[in-house]
């Protein structure tokens, strides 16, 4: 560290601190990245890279060989972090099985991000699995992760992709590929359910101290930090679970192992988005029942967050009994707010400026109809205020064209003129998503080799809110694609 906190910068521009090697030792192990014979750049994020202060220079003429792992840069500490987590309801002790993070990089903004290898190889949590990824599954978490944050959507990015020049072995042999996240950090519900699970109180304060610190430090001077955390976690997942619900995305796979404390989307696997609107869409394989289906998600998310909450007891209140209703109070706080910021984000979708009771049942009612019709959720609410473009069978519905009227009613009792509320409309319906028909093709191109259909998409969807220079990614798939359509976790 140099006097002025700032570590020192490497050669390809890291400055990277291991702070979270510096927690009990239960919550992490050493784990080095698999040192693969031949990597190669696939993609690299060179806009991201700048704004993280990296020398992209340093990185080319180095082969960008430190995002393979094959080159860990100077002040790297390669660990796996541990966490338990429920899948699918059942309670495992898990860890990172195929991801090594590198550290910490403090970017030019002080901002602290982790960084790290997914796919890398084995780590001391990997178990039976291999730690590998496959090239197809992680340009996936590159092209969804970029386009939800290009959606405004706090979440993960993608810093570039190595393919390992070696196979990796799924029910069909893969190119092994190497995916560099870039998190706020990769604290989980599920990393505080290990430290409650062992039992080891020393790790579970640490660890909370640390996320407080790290995440959310104006809770330092809060009278009960420990409360203070659980009431911030259930703010931002309320947030950003409205965010997915008014965008039509999927998550998938929302066990508490896949939720971030800092509130991002992470763990990119069968995420999808929804075309024709269904709250019952499901894509992904092993969702049999439907669990994490697209109007689930609100649901489960507030499931995660009892998790959350048992998790920090011990340290809400000295006995159980205590610290049962305080978690509790908190806990009822968030369907009001998931309801709050959800309701305020799409009366601005349908141009709504301020609040009357009634927004609700508007909102709810056109959900209705284009559920009826299963109309596709994104072009409809792109299309609302230029109804010739909407769906055939929602504009033959009387019931449509009688909420036309009352919207248009409600649209006139606010202040704003047209053009104020076509711009606040455009701003909060975005034209191009990364619509299932259309990722599958530029992947399926890309694990051939051929990645100019991928970055041709990727452009698309950077400006989502934007016509795009190609008609095609404004449509829908062809009748049928999503009826069939499943996606898989990629492991
Ligand atoms: P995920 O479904 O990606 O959230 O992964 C769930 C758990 O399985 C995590 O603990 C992963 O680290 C682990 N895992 C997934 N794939 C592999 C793999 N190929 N090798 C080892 N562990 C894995
Ligand atoms: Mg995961």
């Amino acid at each position: 560290m140099t006097s002025s906190n700032q570590p020192a910068q490497d050669k390809f521009g890291f400055c990277f601190d291991n702070s979270y090697s510096r927690l009990p030792g239960v919550l992490f192990a050493r784990a080095n990245p698999q040192q693969f014979r031949n990597p190669s750049l696939v993609i690299f994020n060179q806009h991201f890279a700048n704004a993280l202060g990296l020398n992209v220079d340093g990185l080319k003429t180095a082969r960008w060989t430190c995002f393979s792992g094959r080159e860990i840069p100077e002040a790297a500490l390669p660990i796996a972090q541990a966490y338990a987590g429920h899948q699918f309801g059942g309670f495992n002790n898990l860890g990172d099985g195929r991801a090594i993070l590198l550290g910490e990089h403090i970017a030019p903004n002080h901002q602290r991000v982790d960084i790290q290898l997914k796919g890398a190889g084995a780590t001391p949590y990997s178990r039976s699995g291999d730690g590998l990824a496959g090239l197809g599954p992680m340009l996936r978490e590159y092209l969804m992760s970029e386009a939800m944050h290009a959606l405004g959507v706090p979440t993960t990015r993608s810093l570039a992709v190595m393919l390992t020049g070696e196979v990796v072995y799924r029910a069909e042999q893969l190119s092994g590929a190497v995916l560099t996240r870039v998190a706020a950090s990769h604290i989980r519900v599920g990393t505080f359910q290990y430290a409650a699970a062992i039992d080891d109180m020393d790790a579970l304060k640490a660890l909370a101290h640390y996320t407080i610190n790290r995440h959310y430090p104006a809770l330092e001077n809060h009278p009960q930090p420990y409360i203070g955390l659980l009431e911030a976690v259930i703010d931002a997942q309320a947030a950003l679970i409205a965010k997915w619900m008014q965008l039509g995305f999927i998550h998938g796979v929302m066990n508490t192992d896949n939720m971030s404390i800092a509130g991002e989307t992470i763990d990119y696997g069968p995420c999808a988005f929804v075309n024709a609107y269904s709250p019952k869409t499901v894509f992904s394989s092993i969702d049999k029942n439907g669990r994490y289906a697209f109007g689930n998600q609100p649901t489960m998310g507030e499931w995660n967050l009892t998790r959350f909450a048992e998790s920090l007891l011990p340290l809400l209140a000295e006995t159980q009994e205590e610290a049962i209703p305080i978690a509790t109070e908190c806990l009822n706080q968030y369907q009001t707010k998931y309801r709050g910021y959800w309701l305020n984000a799409m009366r601005k979708k349908v141009g709504l400026f301020n609040s009357e009771p009634s927004d609700l049942a508007l909102v709810e009612d056109l959900l209705m109809l284009m559920y009826k019709h299963q109309a596709d959720f994104t072009n409809t609410f792109s299309h609302l205020a230029n109804s010739n473009q909407l769906s055939a069978a929602l504009m033959a519905d009387g019931g449509f064209k009688n909420w036309q009227i009352i919207w248009h009613e409600r649209l006139s009792r606010q202040d704003q003129t047209a053009a104020e509320v076509a711009a606040l409309m455009e701003g909060h319906n975005p034209l191009v998503i990364p619509r299932n028909h259309l990722v599958e093709g530029v992947l399926e191109l890309a694990v051939q080799g051929d990645m100019e259909p991928f970055h041709e998409f990727l452009e698309a969807i950077s400006k989502p809110y934007q016509t795009p220079k190609n008609e095609k990614y404004l449509q829908g798939a062809s009748a049928g694609f999503d009826a069939s359509y499943q996606t898989f976790c990629g492991t």
